[in-house]
């Protein structure tokens, strides 16, 4: 429990990776913050995390628990939402930016307006969330900013070019902020899954199937065949590398880009 006494903020946290690091941030006793675009789901979600056990004694409250409606790429409305949930659960001093979407076109009919969207989502959502929280972390004079990149922010694939640029780009903001707040106890990185078994692989999974006519099998283990422990990573796997960058004898590790992805990315 050395989150004691933390506001964890998680963008995307109403299932897939987001929900799995909520989890785990809490069984720290971290209070937590889960956000997305449907309140309905982000209140599923709650309701699950706060049965969820967090071995203490059934006489001590557990760490809090809140949900907050918004669209990342809204930037007036990322502003006041963080602004509420540090008046409800205190001044967050964790940045989880994992709010991201993947959707799949060759380069050659890639819109400008699904670039744009790719970029708006899955980089400049976390700018809007990264400016909202800093001021508060400065103040603490602590922090952890962790943004769910991907491999694809480390290497390229095919058919998702406007995701993959997102991604480096979002490794990149990764890096040069890690560099400016080197001095100011907050670190800065990005955890990079390959293949992780949540929503987005099951469109991808779709996908497949509709293009090439191929199996839900088949075109599970077409993505699974990328990763040499052919396998699809797990998110608890994820949640498990954000734990622990989140720890307070973490401090050193800033500025890294860390693949969990069964060594896909080496
Ligand atoms: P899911 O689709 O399972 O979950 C995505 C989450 O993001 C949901 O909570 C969704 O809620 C929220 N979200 C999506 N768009 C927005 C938005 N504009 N504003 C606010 N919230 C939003 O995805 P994963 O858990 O698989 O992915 C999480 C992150 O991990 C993403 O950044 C993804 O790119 C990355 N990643 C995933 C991999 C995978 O294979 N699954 C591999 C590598 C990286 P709602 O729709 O209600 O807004």
């Amino acid at each position: 429990m050395t989150l004691i006494g933390h506001h964890a903020f998680i963008t995307g946290g109403s299932r897939g990776i987001g929900l799995a690091c909520a989890r785990a941030l809490l069984a720290q006793g971290a209070n937590v913050t889960i956000a997305g675009r449907d309140a309905a789901s982000l209140d599923r979600a709650a309701e699950v995390l706060r049965e969820y056990p967090r071995g203490q004694a059934p006489d001590v409250p557990g760490p809090q628990v809140g949900t907050c409606v918004l669209d990342v790429t809204d930037e007036a409305a990322v502003h006041a939402a963080i602004a509420t949930a540090a008046q409800q659960l205190g001044p967050i001093t964790i940045l989880l930016n994992n709010a991201g979407q993947a959707q799949p076109a060759p380069f050659a009919k890639t819109s400008s307006q699904h670039w744009q969207r790719m970029l708006d989502v899955n980089l400049t959502g976390a700018f809007h969330c990264t400016q909202a929280v800093l001021p508060q972390m400065l103040e603490k004079g602590w922090g952890r900013i962790i943004n769910i990149a991907s491999t694809a922010g480390l290497k390229g694939y095919k058919y998702v070019s406007a995701y993959v640029a997102a991604k480096h780009g979002l490794v990149g903001l990764t890096k040069s902020l890690a560099l400016e707040l080197a001095t100011k106890n907050i670190t800065v990185n990005a955890v990079c899954p390959g293949y992780t078994d949540t929503e987005i692989v099951q469109d991808a999974i779709a996908n497949i199937m509709q293009k090439t006519g191929r199996s839900e099998e088949q075109a599970r283990a077409e993505l699974a065949a990328g990763n040499p422990q052919q396998k699809l990573v797990q998110v608890e796997e994820v949640a498990n590398a954000v734990a622990w960058l989140c720890q307070p004898a973490s401090g050193a590790m800033t500025g890294q880009s860390i693949a969990v992805a069964g060594g896909e990315v080496m």
